[in-house]
């Protein structure tokens, strides 16, 4: 990508009425844009991100055997008072009437839908274990939305919902949501504090979080050395039982011909607060310092001058060969000045940038700085695009 085609306006200056640092760096950077209170619109470089975090979450909760679909956003409400929930979520949940008067609401989660769906599709213990999970928009209409994207009243979540016909089938399927989540964090660059925690309005047995330390956290956690640590609850697990298939009478045949309700687990992922979180705990003075894996491009290219033929000729042979190789490359090829373009190159924190100028040039020389550490190192041109490939190797990318 080319950076004079492409659209990221960052802003110089801290945004007022900002606390958290996420929230000023995913202004400043240019990844979201703030409609109204507590709903974002996600610009390209944030769209880039987001699809980098979903695309890690696909990858781990299809090899944990979940199907991936997509429910409706729009919920008729009579599903909520089935369940009772159209009172328990009643602060939270946006509805309205549609033309007929029928009373629906925007859905804040889907344990009523999914359950509803199974239970038209599954009638035998022959069709279970199944998991199925989405990455979808959520609807809440949060009393205090907070710090940017962290509480959000219109944000994007993965829900995934596990079915079974037996207790120990449900810990089972527990177990490998629980391993999925530890992989997603672990490659998202975060260590959460994994804390056994109430079921509140959900219900049911047993419950973990996921609890990312950081310093606008709303929830507290002890960390590996006793310590209370402020904390951002990332996911949350649940072992949910048969709250939900009772009252929906979502129910199956056992072996013996007897109906038992399914036995349920919901497992969800804050996928647009993930983004917060991520730059809470990787920034510096500079901006921000992304994990190899959820940064909107790898390599941050910096030809110094645009009017020099060699300086240019390079910089064109590296992003061909990075691109070539599926690396990707963002080229700074606006007429600015040197220093706007570190420090812009800072502030969006792409993990590699290389630097290519005329003066290293005459000793055959490009410079190239690891954002994560700020440390630079001098190759030679030659050798530019090779260490690339073995930086990203070491990460296993
Ligand atoms: P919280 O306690 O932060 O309000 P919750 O317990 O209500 O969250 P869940 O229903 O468990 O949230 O939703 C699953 C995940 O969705 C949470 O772990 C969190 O990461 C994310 N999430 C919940 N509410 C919001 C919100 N308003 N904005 C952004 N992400 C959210
Ligand atoms: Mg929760």
């Amino acid at each position: 990508m080319l950076w004079s085609k492409y659209f990221i306006p960052t802003l110089k200056e801290v945004p007022v009425g900002t606390e958290a640092v996420s929230h000023q760096l995913l202004l400043r950077a240019g990844l979201v844009h703030m409609l109204t209170s507590g709903v974002y619109s996600y610009l390209p470089l944030g769209w880039k991100v987001l699809k980098k975090i979903e695309n890690i979450i696909r990858e781990e909760m299809d090899g944990a055997g979940a199907h991936e679909l997509l429910m409706p956003a729009i919920h008729p409400m009579d599903l909520w008072q089935q369940t009772g929930r159209d009172k328990t979520l009643e602060e939270v949940m946006i509805r309205f009437k549609n033309k007929k008067g029928q009373l629906m609401c925007l859905g804040p989660t889907h344990e009523e839908i999914i359950t509803d769906l199974v239970k038209s599709f599954v009638q035998s213990y022959r069709q279970l274990p199944l998991t199925l999970y989405q990455i979808q928009t959520k609807f809440r209409d949060e009393t205090r939305p907070r710090f940017g994207v962290v509480r959000a009243c219109e944000f994007i979540m993965k829900d995934a919902y596990s079915f079974d016909t037996s207790v120990e089938g449900l810990k089972k399927n527990y177990d490998a949501m629980y391993g999925a989540y530890t992989r997603i964090f672990a490659r998202c660059g975060l260590k959460p504090i994994i804390a056994e925690a109430d079921t509140g309005a959900m219900g049911g047995r047993l419950s973990h979080e996921f609890l990312v330390p950081a310093a606008i956290g709303e929830d507290k956690a002890l960390d590996e050395n006793g310590v209370e640590r402020q904390c951002i609850e990332v996911g949350h697990i649940f072992q949910l039982g048969t709250k939900y298939s009772e009252a929906l009478s979502a129910v199956f045949l056992d072996e013996h011909g007897k109906q038992n309700p399914i036995i349920m687990g919901c497992y969800g992922i804050g996928v647009s607060r993930l983004i917060a979180t991520i730059i809470e705990t990787h920034h510096d003075e500079k901006g921000i310092q992304w994990p190899v894996e959820v940064a909107p491009f790898t390599v941050a290219l910096l030809p110094l001058q645009l009017n020099d033929p060699e300086v240019m000729a390079l910089a064109s042979s590296y992003y061909d060969e990075l691109t070539k190789s599926h690396i990707d490359v963002l080229m700074d090829n606006r007429e600015e000045s040197a220093g706007r373009k570190f420090n812009d190159a800072d502030l969006i924190g792409i993990p590699y940038r290389i630097t290519i100028g005329k003066r290293g040039l005459t000793e055959g020389n490009v410079e190239i700085k690891h954002r994560a550490s700020n440390a630079v190192e001098v190759v030679s041109r030659d050798k530019a695009v090779d260490r690339i490939k073995a930086l990203l190797a070491v990460v296993g990318k």
